[in-house]
């Protein structure tokens, strides 16, 4: 008999998993193992949010296994030691993963599959969460691509509908007796204050076919208009699926393609605009791969020496509490913290107020994203923010500042985004909503803040903050 470990890690789905098809099909049974190891992050351990996530996540892939008659055998420590002691109790003679690529975990797994070789077992590493190897795409002269266009023009044509991968049948599972009990790992927090997380998502393989269906009912046909609407459900909210590996984007391609086909064959929608945006997150990959320093340091030189404000908590602590005074941007605060998920037009606009108008370093708004986001991804969030604060590959100009009031007079003329997240302003008339400063007594009364900042102020500051640091002999 041989026997196989499948090592989990963020390809918490059966199906589409390369990983598990390989070993499925090369040994009579597998292992499936995971491994909690957040010290090999490289300083980058899931925060709050996703380890919520994580231990649904994770629970979700333990009653798919049993629906098969085996389990997810948990174990915590040292991934190396931990995967030679599990082959050693189980016999297994090879192990099989999907990659990552995070630096930090793409460092270990090449000294993991070099270690393992070395003890005499098998070490194999699969695609398959993103559409092509960060590698694998260069631009004429060899180089990794710097501007999203051109990389999504060589890109595109490269994505093809392919049809992924089923669920291998039968799964054959060997099980160990010394598996950890999910809640050993501590994922969950110890004061409930999931509610909202809890209402909003269903994490897990199930939930990500879940909501890619409602997409296609309910918002695909719409979405290069709604995806702007904050108070609609007018994108997919796949990033958490995406990023924990539920779902993959060749399922999604396919996916998509079949239910719409199902629907109506003469009015089917331009997938094109919501296509793109999965590219953009295969940039963030393809720029996080190699340019490994990104998440911390500026892409741009240039910004070395960019006079950011000094670290001010008390004004990051309002920021982050959804208490600045400016409505759209504390309403994308407190759905973040609720939920934790913010819609994309509020975090470029809750982004450009830290960077530009607090001029605090976007290093600060990327921490506390990892912590609160369920869908805190180092590629995405690294491209975010610095594609928000100016100094990140092809990235806004630093003197595009978002104007909150004037973004919320547009994109939630009614108000009902800022209603459904700031009650005190529930009773204020569509007029001042955006800006509940012009009526100071119904303000005082609300009990909402006055604004932390002058809009017009902060924006001219951080305008001249910018002229002076391109002027100076570093800029
Ligand atoms: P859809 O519009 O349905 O898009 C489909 C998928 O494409 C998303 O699930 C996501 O995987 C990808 N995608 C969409 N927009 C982007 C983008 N701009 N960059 C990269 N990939 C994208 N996204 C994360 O997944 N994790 C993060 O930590 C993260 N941090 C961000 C921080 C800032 C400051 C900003 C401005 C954006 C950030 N994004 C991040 C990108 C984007 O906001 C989210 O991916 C998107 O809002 C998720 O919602 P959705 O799944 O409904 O997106």
């Amino acid at each position: 008999m041989s026997i196989a470990i499948v090592w989990f890690r963020r390809d918490l789905r059966l199906a589409d998993n390369a990983a598990l098809h390989h070993a499925c099909a090369h040994h009579t049974v597998v292992l499936p193992l995971y491994i909690h190891a957040p010290q090999e992050e490289g300083g980058w351990m899931p925060g709050a949010a996703s380890r919520w996530w994580l231990h649904h996540a994770l629970h979700a892939l333990d009653n798919g296994l049993r629906r098969h008659h085996g389990s997810l055998h948990i174990r915590q420590g040292d991934s190396l030691a931990t995967l030679l002691e599990v082959a050693r109790q189980s016999n297994a003679e090879a192990v099989y993963w999907n990659r990552l690529y995070e630096p930090a975990a793409v460092a270990r797994d090449s000294q993991i599959k070099a270690s393992l070789r070395e003890h005499g077992m098998a070490a194999h590493s699969s695609g398959g969460a993103l559409w092509h190897e960060p590698w694998q795409l260069a631009t004429q002269d060899g180089q990794p691509y710097r501007v999203f266009t051109p990389f999504w023009r060589k890109l595109r044509p490269l994505v093809e509908d392919v049809k992924p991968l089923p669920v291998p049948l039968p799964l054959r599972m060997l099980s160990l007796k010394d598996s950890l009990p999910l809640s050993a790992l501590g994922l969950l927090p110890a004061v409930a204050w999931d509610k909202g997380m809890r209402d909003a998502w269903e994490p897990g393989e199930k939930g990500a076919h879940a909501m890619l269906e409602l997409f296609a009912d309910d918002a695909v046909g719409d979405y290069s208009v709604a995806r702007d609407v904050p108070a609609r459900h007018g994108t997919s909210r796949l990033s958490p699926h995406l990023h924990f590996g539920e779902i993959t984007p060749r399922q999604i391609l396919h996916g998509l393609g079949a239910m719409l086909q199902a629907r109506d064959r003469k009015r089917r929608p331009d997938l094109e605009p919501f296509l793109r945006e999965l590219g953009w997150r295969e940039f963030a990959h393809h720029l996080l791969y190699h340019f490994p320093t990104t998440p911390t340091e500026n892409f741009s030189a240039r910004f070395q020496t960019f006079p950011w404000a000094a670290d001010d908590d008390a004004q990051l602590q309002r920021w982050q509490q959804g208490r600045t005074g400016i409505p759209f941007v504390d309403a994308g605060m407190r759905e973040l913290w609720h939920t934790g998920w913010m819609h994309n037009r509020v975090r470029m606009i809750v982004a450009s107020f830290l960077t530009k108008n607090l001029r605090q370093h976007w290093r600060h708004g990327a921490r506390w994203f990892w912590d609160t986001l369920v869908d805190a991804d180092l590629a995405n969030n690294t491209l975010g923010w610095q594609w928000v604060a100016g100094c990140g590959a092809d990235a806004a100009p630093y003197f595009r500042v978002f104007n909150p009031v004037t973004q919320g007079q547009k994109f939630d003329p009614k108000g009902v985004y800022l209603r459904r997240w700031l009650p005190e302003l529930a009773d204020a008339p569509d007029a001042c909503l955006h800006e509940p400063w012009k009526d100071p007594a119904r303000l005082k009364r609300s009990g909402y803040p006055l604004p932390m900042v002058d809009l017009g102020q902060s924006r001219q500051s951080a305008l001249a903050a910018y002229q002076a640091s391109r002027a100076s002999p570093n800029g």
